[in-house]
Order: C-alpha cells, then sequence, then structure tokens
C-alpha cells in the first residue's frame, strides 16, 4: 500500500482497490484522515478592522484572495471583552446564553461577584465549568463527536483566558505563556496538559518581558509546534499583541506602533500558512481569521474614582463594576437602578472629571429592572439630550445578547474614544458598544469557501461557528449567530433566507451604531480634543 502511494498512485485508486477503510488503517494517518476538514482560527485580539489599514497585510490578503472577507464584521454583542468573545467564537452562542458576559459578574446562586474569567476561575476550572453548566456546544465538540480521536488545541502566549474560554471543556490541550521571572514560559490549563516533553521545547520558553511582535510571534511558534507534534484537527489560536500595546499606548492614537503590530501579525498569518502547507494540509483547512473585540483610544477619559463617587452620590450602594469603554454597574441594592441611574447622569456634570474629558460627555444610561416575571434594559437620558431611537433599538439588541441572570444593573454608555481609567499605564479600552470597540476583521477562507468574495453582511462573532459548522457538513443548533451562507460556495437556500431575513435589522443596529461614532467624533473634534 505505501509502495502504491510513493509509486504516485492518488488515494482514489488506492482506496478503489482496497476499500476506504482498509486503505485508512493501512496508509499514514496523516495522509488519508477521513475528509473532514482541519479547522484552524486565529483570533487578533483587540485587532480593530481599520488597524489593516496602518501595515500592509499579504498574508491576511491573500486569505481573502482565496476566501470571503466581512468588511462590516463586528463583534454584535456584549460585554466587548476577550473571555466572551473567545467563548461566542467557538459556541456560536451570545454571552448571555455562554455565561461569559465578560472576566466577571453576579453569581445568581449566591449574589456574590464571579471572578470565573480571571486567574484562580480559569486555574480551576469555573470557567469551562459555566460552559458547561450552560449547555452550549462549540467546534471543538462538534469535530471530537464526528471523530473522537481528533485532537484539538487552544493557545495565547499570554491571555490564558482566551484559551480557555476558546477552547472549553472539549479541547484537549490548552496553553499559554506564563510570565515567571525573567521568562516566560509555555504551560498547560489544568486537565488540558500537553505532553511535558513538549512543553519541554526550548522554543517555548522566551525571555520576558515579551516586546512588540514577539507576543504574536511565541503564540504563533506554539501553534506551530503544536501543528507537527500534536496533530491538531481544530488549532485556535490567541495572537494577543495588539491588545497588549493598544492598552498600553492608546491603538489608533499611535499608528506607528500599531502599524509594527499590525505588520507582525501578518507574519505570524504568514508562518502559519507556510506550515499548513508544509504539512500537507492547506487546502484541506478552514482557516478563520478574526478578532474579539477592537480597542478605542482615550481622547476622553473617566477615572474609575469619579464612576464610583457618582453612584454613591446617585443613592447607589456599589457592589462592584467593570470600566472599559463603557461602565458596567453591579448594585447592591439593584431595585434602585432606576433611581440611581437617572441620578448618575445628574451627578456626572457636578463632579470633577479630568482636563479633556466635559463634564457632560455622558448623555444617556440603562437599567436593569424586573417587567412580567423577565429583566430588561431601559434608557434614562439626561437633561436637554436625546437618544435616538435608532441607536435605542442597536442598544436593546445590544443588551439583549448579554442580559442573563448575571448582567449589570446599571449600564453607562460612553461615547466613542472615551474610557474608563483604573491605572495610570492604560490609554486604550474596550468593553462597549461604540463602533471602535466593535468594529472587526473576519475572513474565512478553505475547502467549501467562495472565493475572492467581499460580503457586505454585518458578520458577528456568533455567526463563526455556525458557519463553520456548515462547511463541516453538521447542522448547527443550540447557537444565537447564523450561517453565513453567502460564504459557502453552496448554500442551503433555507440558509441563504435566514440570512437575508436576518440582513436589514442587523443592517440598521450597525448604521445606528456608526452613525453615533460619527456624531461623536465631530462633536470631539469641534471641541478641539481629537
Ligand atoms: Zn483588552
Amino acid at each position: 500500500m505505501r509502495r502504491l502511494l510513493a509509486a504516485g498512485a492518488g488515494l482514489g485508486f488506492a482506496e478503489s482497490l482496497l476499500g476506504p477503510g482498509v486503505s485508512r488503517a493501512l496508509a499514514d494517518p496523516q495522509s488519508l484522515r477521513p475528509r473532514t476538514p482541519f479547522v484552524v482560527m486565529v483570533v487578533l485580539d483587540a485587532f480593530r478592522a481599520d488597524y489593516a489599514d496602518l501595515a500592509p497585510m499579504p498574508h491576511l490578503d491573500w486569505l481573502a484572495s482565496r476566501g470571503v472577507r466581512y468588511p462590516n464584521a463586528w463583534v454584535g454583542q456584549l460585554e466587548s471583552y476577550t473571555p466572551a468573545g473567545h467563548a461566542t467564537l467557538t459556541t456560536g452562542a451570545s454571552p448571555a446564553r455562554t455565561g461569559v458576559i465578560g472576566f466577571q459578574w453576579r453569581d445568581p446562586k449566591t449574589g456574590a461577584e464571579d471572578l470565573t474569567a480571571w486567574w484562580n476561575g480559569v486555574m480551576s476550572g469555573r470557567l469551562e465549568a459555566t460552559l458547561r453548566a450552560h449547555g452550549v456546544d462549540s467546534i471543538p465538540q462538534a469535530v471530537k463527536r464526528l471523530d473522537p480521536s481528533a485532537r484539538v488545541v487552544s493557545l495565547s502566549s499570554e491571555k490564558y483566558y482566551a484559551a480557555d474560554a476558546m477552547g472549553g471543556p472539549a479541547a484537549d490541550f490548552i496553553m499559554f505563556g506564563r510570565p515567571m521571572g525573567a521568562k516566560i514560559i509555555t504551560q498547560g490549563i489544568p486537565h488540558h496538559q500537553p505532553p511535558a516533553s513538549f512543553l519541554k521545547a526550548p522554543r517555548l520558553t522566551w525571555p520576558w518581558p515579551l516586546t512588540f511582535g514577539q507576543f504574536d510571534e511565541m503564540a504563533m511558534t506554539m501553534a506551530i509546534e503544536a501543528l507537527h507534534l500534536l496533530d491538531p484537527r481544530v488549532l485556535l489560536i490567541n495572537l494577543p499583541g495588539a491588545d497588549i500595546y493598544g492598552h498600553r499606548i492608546g491603538g489608533p492614537d499611535a499608528p506607528k506602533v500599531m502599524a509594527n503590530i499590525v505588520q507582525h501579525a501578518d507574519q505570524q498569518i504568514g508562518r502559519l500558512v507556510s506550515h499548513l502547507q508544509r504539512r500537507g494540509i492547506l487546502d484541506q483547512t478552514i482557516i478563520v481569521v478574526t478578532a474579539d473585540h477592537g480597542m478605542v483610544q482615550n481622547t476622553y477619559q473617566l477615572d474609575d474614582a469619579v464612576i464610583k463617587t457618582a453612584v454613591k452620590k446617585a443613592g447607589g450602594d456599589l457592589f462592584f463594576h467593570v470600566g472599559g469603554s463603557s461602565a458596567y454597574i453591579w448594585l447592591r441594592n439593584p431595585h434602585d437602578s432606576a433611581a440611581v441611574a437617572a441620578n448618575i447622569l445628574s451627578v456626572l456634570p457636578t463632579l470633577p472629571t479630568n482636563g479633556t474629558t466635559p463634564s457632560d460627555a455622558i448623555t444617556f444610561a440603562h437599567y436593569r429592572h424586573l417587567v412580567a416575571g423577565h429583566y430588561r434594559y431601559d434608557p434614562v437620558v439626561a437633561p436637554g439630550t436625546s437618544l435616538s431611537p435608532d441607536l435605542e433599538a442597536a442598544y436593546q439588541y445590544l443588551f439583549g445578547t448579554f442580559n442573563n441572570l448575571s448582567a449589570p444593573d446599571i449600564v453607562l454608555s460612553y461615547p466613542e474614544n472615551m474610557i474608563s481609567r483604573a491605572a495610570a499605564d492604560r490609554h486604550g479600552e474596550h468593553g462597549g458598544a461604540t463602533w471602535g470597540a466593535q468594529h472587526v476583521p473576519l475572513v474565512i477562507s478553505g475547502p467549501g469557501v467562495r472565493r475572492n468574495f467581499t460580503s457586505p453582511f454585518p458578520a458577528r462573532l456568533m455567526d463563526v461557528a455556525p458557519t463553520v459548522f456548515a462547511l463541516l457538513g453538521l447542522n448547527p443548533h443550540r447557537m444565537d449567530g447564523l450561517v453565513l451562507a453567502d460564504a459557502l460556495q453552496h448554500p442551503h437556500p433555507a440558509q441563504l433566507a435566514l440570512q437575508d431575513v436576518h440582513a436589514p435589522l442587523l443592517i440598521a443596529h450597525q448604521k445606528a451604531v456608526i452613525a453615533q461614532a460619527t456624531l461623536d467624533l465631530a462633536a470631539q473634534a469641534a471641541a478641539g480634543a481629537a
């Protein structure tokens, strides 16, 4: 059999001679696998879609030329944080249904602050337990159902919570770089440990601190080692460079630094492609390149201390809050959420903020309350301002993606390019609903994907997994996203119809978010802030 193959006989010939089962059993497992495609997902952490304009991205462009690009892709959900985005990318479920709405939330059973997506929660298995308890399906689970011997690897050089949220309970190996003294050492998440011999490879330990493109280079080195030594059917890769530098230097506010990061990220995509080719599986691999969220700069910034004071003065008993490019506030007196939200808008202009932030920058908030047995968010608007019905509809849609029993009692929505700041070294942020935090790249290529097509559809993170399922010949179920049927070479008419049905409303929501960003930026420019 091997001689037949070596002599140049095609697999088809070998299979017709021996039958597919026999030839598979006899031959090199790599070359004679069932024809299910491989899946590789590259998540560029906090990579705003317009970063792609800062430097040439020939490798991403090459993937797009043999696949489909979505220039209007957006997060399409809240909170726009890393754990939530990565969980959604592989499950196709909204944060409300994965249970991972951000880094932390209220535990609905105990009422306690639940820090599940931070270190202790990840290392103790709570993040995965959350996904399991919420009953979501995922790309890793589905591939292992198809082929129990298939291996799933998920990794990041630094963001353990990204690797864990993306891989979930079904992943075999989940790994990340852990800074220890003057080194950053690749290690596994408990219960997902790669073999010790794998972790010992010198290429998987780097000098710490890493700088610039090294964050992404280390992650891709881990991925390439995994590709060759762990034989993954599904390989999930978080490249954290754009997030780390975006926070440090303000993202779009420092285009020269970000251009360097962008260039390095694209080089990593190139390395990946060449190693898939070297391994002989490039044409059998579905490759998704996207981001978990964007990043906004600190044209305006509001210290966390100001938010805390405002909540207190507004009659709120602050439990905890999360600041980013909007503020998510949990109260100990949630029944007062309506009054507290309205009062915050009145109180904020009376507090000193800082030199660059006008005291009336925040013009609306939403409070969560029970209506006929269901929690819903309703708006309050600062005196003398208004909230357009289109934008309110967009926010209602976005709140719906994370409004579960753990969700915050009040959401303060910031204008574009305004951030909360808890630490002096934070200059860029995300987390909110504005366009800078929402607009992401998305390129899908591989077997079954249309070639060289650009789609105007406002694809969301939650649409990625259903689309990968369709490409694997599976029916997505228990998912909130839809199949991006326009990406498929052979879509089912029902899939196309479903995408068409959803398009007008999603486009309207996205347009409202973009329109508000345009207004915000014009106002900031007029005020001399930008
Ligand atoms: Zn971040």
